[in-house]
């Protein structure tokens, strides 16, 4: 049978990261869940979706289809055959997506395609809900923490090597927005399973944090 890991955490505490490593050095397929709710994102920017409209969501919904491909040292992901992977990355998206990601028929179309994902291969799955809601039985499920300066300063020089010029404070205004968006929301908040592994890595360097993952992999 196949081996599901679960990390979830708030939003820039490095959960990509990790999982990646993980991922790459199990040989499992990397899943960043938060890149599907974006990719949605972007669709309903570009499509002026009205999000109050349940009937246009769910038309918008049947239009959509998301795809991950693998290159050599990164996962790209499509929508509707589009490589979308920078683009989901900017601000408009990331102050749109909580909002989005809220929505009840967006999170029913996109966990029923992450379990998809998860059958029958080895997978580590990144996001909110995932060791909750998506795979409740994952075999193994970690929870990422991290201090808010330690997330605000990682996203900025994400964003600056990317040329988007933001500052320090745009970026912690919109980290505590979806914190709190993604954990009061009506449908599968953020919130941390109870049989999770937390994992602090303010002061961790990647290596740590795979070793930790791994150890607790073999146990
Ligand atoms: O992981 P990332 O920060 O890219 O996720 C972007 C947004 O997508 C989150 O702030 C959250 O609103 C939403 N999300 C979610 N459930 C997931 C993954 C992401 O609601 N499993």
């Amino acid at each position: 049978v196949n081996f599901i890991i679960a990390i979830d955490g708030f939003s820039s505490c490095g959960k990509s990261t990790v999982a990646k490593a993980v991922a790459k050095k199990l040989q499992f397929v990397f899943i960043d869940s938060g890149a599907m709710y974006r990719a949605v994102t972007l669709y309903f920017l570009r499509h002026n979706i009205d999000l109050t409209d349940t009937a246009e969501i769910n038309a918008a919904l049947e239009q959509i289809h998301i795809d991950f491909i693998p290159r050599t040292d990164k996962v790209c992901i499509l929508l509707n055959g589009e490589d979308v992977s920078e683009e989901i990355r900017t601000m408009q998206v990331s102050e749109k997506v909580s909002e989005v990601s809220a929505l009840k028929e967006v999170r029913h179309a996109l966990v029923k395609q992450q379990q998809d994902l998860g059958k029958r291969r080895d997978i580590v799955m990144d996001g909110r809900d995932i060791g909750t809601t998506v795979f409740p039985d994952a075999d193994l499920k970690i929870f990422m923490t991290a201090s808010p300066d330690v997330r605000a300063r990682r996203r900025l020089t994400e964003l600056l090597a990317k040329g988007e010029s933001v500052s320090i404070e745009e970026i912690r205004q919109n980290l505590s927005h979806r914190d709190h968006l993604d954990s009061t929301r009506e449908e599968s908040p953020l919130r941390q399973a109870e049989d999770a592994i937390v994992i602090d890595n303010s002061d961790l360097t990647q290596d740590q944090q795979l070793e930790i993952v791994l150890s607790e992999y073999e146990k």
